[in-house]
């Protein structure tokens, strides 16, 4: 299943290899947005998939069992396990018939920021049963190492957004693994496990960047459906009807929702929550998505 997986995502990347010269980061259907603007103008951004290895890092062996037993590091997960994969437009989509199509991905980008706002958007999920991946910045985990601890320790799965929170696409492949490289450590160092997914900041991967992610056995992802929270100011007036708005508009079976570490998002986070499930919607657990062997 994981070859031909694998096989498929090969083809589609082949594929969209002659669209991608030209734009490097848009080359997906129902796009309209430019590349280095996407994560602070137009929620709906796409671009071609990439496929990973599954690396593995080599430092802190009983940390990492330890941690492993605790919250389930994805490269401990048996293959069986991963029961979706992401297309080339980052939805979720199952490995097979009679696996639920109607799910959604939860990300929180730009994190950690505030132990007050962490533990209300991670109460949200408890109360609503799911999982999100936290995309975190490697300089913010730096000055609160204290806060991807709670992250992790509160059961969430953690990304690497690259150190600095800058476009990628267009810096040397010695920069960019730079960015992306101390994230894998700083949250190895503190948590027992590296990262497994990653999203780059803005959208703006490039080639590089998909390079060095799939050679540090990442998953790399943009989004398919962003809420928009970035664009809210605090003065907004009904920001959590604006959001839900937003979001199910765009709304779609395998929707990966972009979302931020923002007070109001994480306000309107239960509501959004529960629109969701009424529309019929489960939440991925993102341990299940397949981290795709090159
Ligand atoms: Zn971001």
């Amino acid at each position: 299943m994981g070859t031909k997986t694998a096989a498929i995502l090969l083809t589609a990347c082949l594929l969209l290899s002659a669209c991608t010269a030209n734009k490097p980061e848009s080359a997906a259907a129902g796009n309209n947005q430019t590349p280095a603007a996407s994560e602070t103008s137009n929620g709906n951004q796409t671009d071609p998939k990439d496929h990973n290895s599954a690396g593995k890092t080599t430092t802190q062996h009983d940390k990492s069992v330890v941690d492993n037993s605790k919250s389930g590091d994805s490269a401990t997960v048996a293959a069986t396990d991963k029961t979706y994969h992401l297309d080339k437009a980052y939805n979720v989509v199952p490995n097979q018939d009679g696996v639920e199509k109607k799910v959604i991905l939860l990300t929180f980008d730009d994190g950690p920021k505030e132990a007050a706002m962490i533990n209300k958007i991670i109460d949200t999920l408890d109360k609503h049963k799911a999982k999100a991946i936290f995309f975190v910045n490697g300089y913010r985990v730096k000055e609160h190492p204290e806060l991807l601890k709670l992250i992790h320790d509160r059961g969430q799965p953690i990304g690497n957004h690259s150190w600095d929170h800058i476009v990628l696409k267009n810096k040397s492949e010695a920069e960019v693994k730079k960015q992306i490289e101390t994230v894998q450590q700083i949250v190895k160092d503190i948590t027992g496990s590296a990262p497994v997914f990653f999203r780059p900041p803005h959208g703006a991967g490039g080639d590089v960047g998909r390079k060095i992610a799939k050679e540090n056995g990442l998953l790399y992802m943009t989004w398919s459906v962003g809420s928009l929270d970035w664009t809210m100011k605090k003065s907004q007036p009904n920001k959590t009807d604006a959001l839900l708005k937003n979001v199910t508009e765009q709304l779609h079976p395998g929707s990966n929702i972009l979302m931020h570490e923002l007070p109001w998002t994480a306000e309107a986070l239960d509501s959004l929550l529960t629109r969701l499930e009424q529309k019929g919607y489960q939440f991925v657990d993102p341990q299940s998505i397949e981290i795709p062997a090159s």
